[in-house]
């Protein structure tokens, strides 16, 4: 079959020659199922480990050959039709972003595929989103490691510290049930412990042993064994417990009541976050300025090239 005067390659040799950050990029894209969406965040995030790769992804994004079905409709020819719905991809706030054949145009295909949009962004956003379950970073600490757990979450990292392990009747110690637990979830173990790092690379656990006892030296560790680490706070992590958090919506301030380390003045005046399991109250305050300067610090001194 000829495929008129569309004078591009299949979709599948496409992909094939783009071997590259963005048949890579596009290669995501198409694992996102209808009636979700994904954001360019979480691409960059699954493929580099880190979110600062999001603006690239825009680009690749927008320069998919193959953006949507229906607008092609009419030039079959190929068998299969070339679609990678690209209209799937949207900013980390929700928001609509952009789209090549035109904003109306990318809400019109949302709304098609059951996706509420409100005033420019998906509705539901947490429910609608789509994460990606492959290379993208989770961690296992181990007990000499907490405070590494909590920056790691802080920066968006799912971390599950040693004392959260359900210990299971016959493992014999909490190191065993450590390694069982990493390998099962396809978690990166990080201990300080050597012989805890032997017995779980036996086990085919990704491992780091962790040499510094202070969590910047840790952070920047982790930037040594090439760990792309994203260095900015993201508020989708409960810090204490690993959860989720999701924003506070207005008009459901009621949660902050009660919370008596809660800043009442600020409310209305910032974003809140709540945890969807233990409760627990975050916003954007002095302290996330705080850690932005001290992770501000470690990407001037991570080496060059991460
Ligand atoms: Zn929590």
């Amino acid at each position: 079959m000829m495929g008129l005067s569309l004078c591009l390659p299949s979709e599948k040799q496409f992909l094939n020659m783009n071997k590259n950050f963005q048949g890579d990029v596009l290669n995501l894209v198409k694992q996102i199922p209808q009636g979700k969406v994904t954001t360019y965040g979480e691409i960059a995030r699954e493929l580099t480990g880190s979110v600062g790769a999001a603006r690239a992804v825009g680009q690749a994004v927008a320069k998919n050959p193959y953006p949507i079905i229906k607008p092609l409709q009419g030039l079959r020819g190929r068998g299969a039709e070339p679609h990678i719905p690209c209209h799937r991809v949207v900013k980390s706030d929700g928001d609509i972003g952009g789209y090549s054949l035109g904003v109306d145009t990318k809400i019109r295909l949302l709304r098609e595929e059951g996706i509420e949009i409100k005033g420019g962004k998906v509705a539901n956003f947490e429910k609608t989103l789509f994460r990606f379950k492959g290379k993208t970073l989770r961690f296992v600490t181990d007990r000499m490691l907490g405070k590494l757990s909590t920056w790691l979450r802080i920066l968006g990292y799912d971390t599950v510290y040693a004392a959260d392990i359900p210990i299971k009747n016959g493992e014999e110690d909490e190191d065993n049930a450590i390694a069982a637990f990493a390998a099962c979830e396809a978690r990166i173990l990080l201990t300080r412990d050597k012989n805890l790092a032997a017995s779980a690379r036996k086990k085919g656990v990704q491992c780091l042993q962790i040499r510094t006892a202070e969590v910047m030296e840790q952070l920047r560790e982790l930037f040594h064994h090439n760990l792309a680490i994203n260095l900015e706070p993201v508020p989708v992590r409960c810090s204490e417990c690993n959860a989720r958090i999701r924003k506070v919506e207005a008009g459901k301030e009621n949660v902050l009541k009660g919370k008596n380390y809660v800043p009442t003045s600020r409310i209305g005046k910032c974003d809140f976050w709540v945890c969807e399991r233990c409760g627990r109250i975050y916003w954007e305050g002095s302290h996330w300025r705080n850690i932005r300067a001290q992770l501000r610090q470690l990407n001037g001194l991570k080496p060059s090239g991460v």
